[in-house]
């Protein structure tokens, strides 16, 4: 029996504001317990919340990203339950009347193009943080993080398979990091996702019974639960079983899903609008003052660099992974116009070391990164020398033109100074040169490896191989 995945995913993006939603405390991470806390957040009986506006605007960036219609009049509600990291006894939410519905993004696997739809986007506080002691049966709260702003962004149950999943995931992460709404940082808990997947009998309407996955906190983590989620229902199926409705936690040291609690807790939240906070209104000019200041999103700018510079579709997707990436990129390019060989080498060497993410991290600047190409360029050094070079770079920090010169590792170009050292080798080996005569020329590598064994590597490898053939003659 054939069985048909489906998969839809809550994620919660924190926001990046210096402020929380409600309050002026500040939103920074790590700092000591409860010192970011105040009598709003902390919830204290007759303290009124006061809406964060670069919040709503936020909002209004990603429903312009995303194709959503904004509701204009959107209005806050109580989400009522009790748990010790929530002091007020309920979350203020959006139920019915959200900032954003009915967006959606496209997505590619496997080179097919396909429209994931986003059911609603909501603005939220989070919930301060329960730490429990590892030793003696107490737990701790920190209240810092309540009031924390996100935006909650529920997709459709559209995605067919856990790639699906990931590259809808990696999509949204790139266009709240391009908007700088959020800064994503998956460890520290600013860009969380559950998941809900259920399977069903090829060709059935109906959605099956679903599970809901918790504790992803990387695009690995997501692929590997999905996976493994979706093998364990379909065992369950063909055995003729049921998928019990659940909460499940992804266990990331033992690869498996485990019970966090079943349907039996299912909440009523008792969802009512907010006497506290009155409607938000959004006008027109505010939609259009926000839409002005919109940067270029992943997609038009991959689109762009594949048109306007000619890079692969595969190269720009890379490129532009990342907002920091493709900026690198366009800097390096100012310097040294040439996008395909840049993109080539940040494909390889750059990215081997540093993730799209990280390149803020990378102590090699984009002018540097020019002076190395444009040595390559110019001949002074090989493409192989250059990467040596790079490595040092990435160590050190230093200019190229110093390590070059430092080491001794300008390209030998100089005939005069190679033929000497080509005869040499020749008459060294005299069966492989009998053997080139004899019209295997191929063993013409072995003399320009010699070559490069004798010079370190510095040798032009293209004057080498003329030199050789010439020689070998
Ligand atoms: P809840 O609020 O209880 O989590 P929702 O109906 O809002 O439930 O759905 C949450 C997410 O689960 C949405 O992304 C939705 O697309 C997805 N979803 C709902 N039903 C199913 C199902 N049967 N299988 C897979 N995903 C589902
Ligand atoms: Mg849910
Ligand atoms: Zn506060």
């Amino acid at each position: 029996m054939e069985f048909e995945t489906v998969i839809g995913l809550e994620i919660h993006a924190q926001m990046k504001t210096k402020s929380k939603i409600f309050c002026g405390c500040s939103t920074e991470f790590g700092a000591p317990p409860n010192t970011h806390t105040c009598p709003v957040c902390l919830g204290m009986p007759g303290s009124l919340p006061v809406l964060n506006k670069k919040v709503v605007e936020n909002g209004i960036k990603l429903a312009l990203s995303c194709g959503f219609t904004i509701n204009k009049r959107n209005q806050f509600a109580r989400k009522n339950y009790f748990y010790p990291d929530l002091p007020k006894g309920y979350q203020i939410s959006q139920f019915e009347l959200p900032i954003a519905e009915h967006g959606q993004i496209d997505i590619e696997v496997n080179g097919t193009e396909k429209t994931i739809g986003i059911t609603r986007a909501h603005m939220e506080e989070d919930a301060g943080k329960l730490v429990h002691d590892d030793v003696e049966p107490e737990s701790y709260v920190d209240l810092n993080r309540t009031g924390t702003p996100l935006l909650e962004i529920v997709s459709e149950p559209d995605l067919r398979s856990p790639e699906e999943a990931v590259a809808y995931l990696k999509k949204l992460h790139a266009i709240v990091r391009y908007l700088d709404i959020s800064d994503g940082n998956m460890q520290e808990g600013s860009f969380r996702c559950d998941a809900n997947i259920s399977l069903r009998p090829m060709g059935q309407e109906e959605l099956g019974t679903r599970t809901e996955l918790k504790n992803m906190n990387s695009f690995k983590n997501v692929q590997l639960a999905l996976e493994y989620e979706e093998r364990r229902q379909r065992d369950i199926l063909l055995d003729g079983g049921s998928v019990t409705q659940a909460t499940l936690l992804w266990n990331p040291d033992k690869n498996r899903t485990e019970s966090m609690r079943g349907k039996e807790e299912a909440h009523d939240y008792r969802y009512f609008p907010d006497p506290d906070l009155v409607p938000v209104v959004i006008d027109e000019q505010w939609i259009e003052q926000v839409r002005s200041g919109l940067p270029e999103l992943p997609d038009q700018r991959r689109q762009r660099f594949i048109q306007a510079l000619g890079l692969p579709p595969d190269d720009a997707a890379l490129i532009t992974a990342s907002r920091e990436l493709a900026d690198f990129f366009e800097a390096v390019c100012e310097e040294y116009n040439n996008p395909k060989k840049v993109s080539n080498f940040i494909g390889t060497e750059l990215l081997r070391e540093y993730g799209p993410e990280q390149i803020s991290q990378c102590p090699v600047s984009a002018l540097q990164l020019a002076a190395l190409l444009l040595m390559v360029e110019k001949g002074t050094i090989s493409g192989k020398i250059a990467k040596t070079v790079f490595a040092e770079m990435l160590t050190t920090g230093a200019d190229p033109e110093k390590i070059v010169k430092e080491k001794g590792l300008i390209q030998m170009s100089d005939e005069g100074e190679l033929v000497a050292l080509v005869r040499e080798i020749i008459e060294a080996n005299p069966e492989q040169a009998r053997q080139y005569r004899d019209g295997k020329t191929k063993v013409i590598g072995f003399f320009v490896g010699q070559l490069m064994q004798k010079t370190k590597g510095k040798a032009n490898p293209q004057l080498a191989n003329k030199l050789f053939s010439k020689e070998l003659q």
